[in-house]
């Protein structure tokens, strides 16, 4: 029978059947080192105060909740409410989880901080968090998405980061993880790998967890103040998982509370461009850890992906979540692009907020489902970053 809240992994690191560490020995050794470094800061003092004061005095938490009257109106239904990630510094949910890892980086003694990224939010919240505990970091990008995405290789540069445009295979997000991870291996006893998301193999999702858990926390303080009970849905969009498991976390012991997670089906599942993990996948084994894995095209190989957003742009999923989906305890949906691109507009246009194309897909799922919902009740969606990022395109696409 499975446990219906499953807030940490055992001891091998699984939730269930899924998550583990798919490793070869000698980086499962630095796994576990990774892994014990952080059991034994975690819980001390001078661990806790330092990440509590940067959360509140860097990233200027806590994020308000609040609540979108013209939206929920627009939608005609349930009450729609926004947990404010996009408030953030560096404008996204991201920055809490890459500001534990680099404090984690410099405890342990590390002389180098790598990690991949695709449209470059990761890269720029870790070259953030790099910056403020002076440890020099390394990003690999595709080259076609260094194109695609100037303003975010510059300020990597102008944080100090170095940016290693990456030539082979499509030159991509898979690319850049296969060139960064070769950058790792070259010396993983003194370089850190700052997994961008709660996958990977253990103890990433487990500690990415843990540093988003502060999203569900004060969520679960704030909204019965404001709102004099708990909601009835939290929903969240789903890339790796990182804030949909931040948020949900807080509700996870509260079985009136349903969690939803919302999932890209990009421009349709029959087209094959999409990048619903735990819609349309099934489980499977990638970057270490056993998961639900989009493996439609060749069993055991990673589909090329497809969404709108690229930071939902991943053909693996949290081995948390697929572990939340099998034991019911959440429900997870996909939204498409036009659904996506509608939520964008509508946010913008009723409440002067702009998200982000991934946060998007969760507004998209609230709007699509408060009138079914009814007026009684309440939705408090993650809007886990904003949309400066993605204004242009919108524009472009729309023909604005
Ligand atoms: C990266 C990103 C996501 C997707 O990542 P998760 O780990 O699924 O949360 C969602 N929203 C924003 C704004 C992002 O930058």
């Amino acid at each position: 029978m499975l446990s219906a809240t499953p807030l940490r992994p055992d001891a091998e690191g699984f939730f269930g059947p899924y998550g583990g560490q798919h490793l070869p020995p000698h980086l499962k050794a630095i796994m576990d080192e990774i892994g014990n470094a952080y059991l034994s800061i975690r819980d001390t003092s001078d661990y806790r105060d330092e990440l509590a004061d940067l959360y509140a005095h860097y990233v200027g938490r806590p994020s308000p909740i609040y609540l979108a009257r013209r939206l929920t109106a627009h939608s005609g239904g349930a009450r729609i409410w926004l947990k404010r990630e996009d408030l953030n510094h560096t404008g996204a949910h991201k920055i809490n989880h890459c500001l534990g890892e680099a404090l984690l980086a410099r405890h342990m003694g590390k002389t180098k901080v790598l990690a991949e990224t695709g449209a470059g939010q990761h890269g720029v919240a870790l070259a953030t968090a790099c910056a403020l505990v002076g440890l020099p970091c390394e990003i690999h990008m595709g080259a076609i998405d260094i194109a695609k995405e100037h303003p975010n290789v510059t300020k990597m540069k102008i944080l100090g980061a170095k940016v290693v445009s990456v030539e082979r295979g499509t030159r991509t997000l898979k690319d850049a993880v296969d060139s960064a991870f070769d950058e790792y291996l070259r010396d993983p006893q003194n370089f850190f790998y700052a997994i961008g998301s709660v996958v990977g193999p253990h103890p990433f999702p487990m500690m990415v967890a843990d540093f988003q858990s502060i999203v569900g926390r004060e969520a679960r303080e704030q909204f019965p103040k404001q709102a004099g009970k708990l909601p009835d849905v939290v929903a969240a969009c789903v890339g790796g998982g990182s804030n949909a498991m931040g948020i949900f976390s807080g509700f996870l012991a509260d079985p009136g509370v349903r969690l939803v997670g919302v999932e890209p089906s990009g421009v349709g599942r029959d087209v094959g461009k999409h990048a619903a993990t735990l819609s349309y996948g099934k489980p499977g084994t990638l970057h270490g850890f056993h998961s639900y894995l989009l493996q439609e095209m060749a069993e055991g190989q990673p589909d090329p992906v497809y969404s709108i957003a690229s930071g939902l742009d991943y053909p693996g999923v949290g081995p948390q979540h697929a572990y939340l989906k099998d034991s019911g305890r959440a429900e997870y949906y996909a939204v498409d692009d036009a659904g996506c691109l509608d939520a964008f507009m509508t946010l913008s246009r009723t409440e002067g907020i702009i998200p982000a194309l991934e946060s998007a897909h969760a507004v998209a799922w609230a709007m699509q489902n408060a009138a079914a919902l009814g007026k009684d009740a309440d939705i408090l969606v993650n809007l886990s970053g904003r949309g400066d990022k993605d204004a242009d395109f919108v524009a472009d696409k729309l023909g604005l």
